[in-house]
């Protein structure tokens, strides 16, 4: 298995036609190969120092939403996530998400990436 390339590829292309037309790369320009083929676009490709690109327009909108992988140790990826949405008004009981709900209505973090390091992990 090879890593994430950020399809390198792709991004050296689109920088190569924008300086040969003498124009800055617009932030929407270049996309990866798996931004173009997901289906729901789910993932989305850009420019997040680009404020007009789709990328930064949604970090924007979704800033509640907004989590990096192990944030809590500031490692400050280039990929972000959104939390999925829940639906606070009605509580369904399963026996997989009984521990969640019950910790919701305790107050506490219910996803694990908002859960405070422990101290093996700090
Ligand atoms: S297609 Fe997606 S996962 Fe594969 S190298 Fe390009 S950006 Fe990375």
């Amino acid at each position: 298995m090879e890593k994430c390339s950020f399809c390198v590829q792709r991004t050296q292309l689109g920088k190569l036609q924008a300086k040969m037309e003498n124009r800055p790369l617009a932030g929407d320009e270049v996309q990866s190969a798996c931004a173009q083929a997901c289906p729901t676009s789910a993932i989305v490709f850009g420019n997040q120092n680009d404020k007009t690109s789709t990328v930064a327009k949604i970090r924007e909108e979704n800033e509640g939403r907004l989590f990096y992988v192990i944030e809590s140790i500031h490692t400050l990826p280039n990929v972000n996530y959104l939390a999925k949405i829940r639906n606070t008004d009605e509580i369904i009981v399963g026996e997989n998400n009984a521990n969640e709900h019950a910790r919701q209505e305790e107050g506490l973090p219910v996803t694990p990436q908002h859960e405070p390091a422990t101290e093996e992990h700090k």
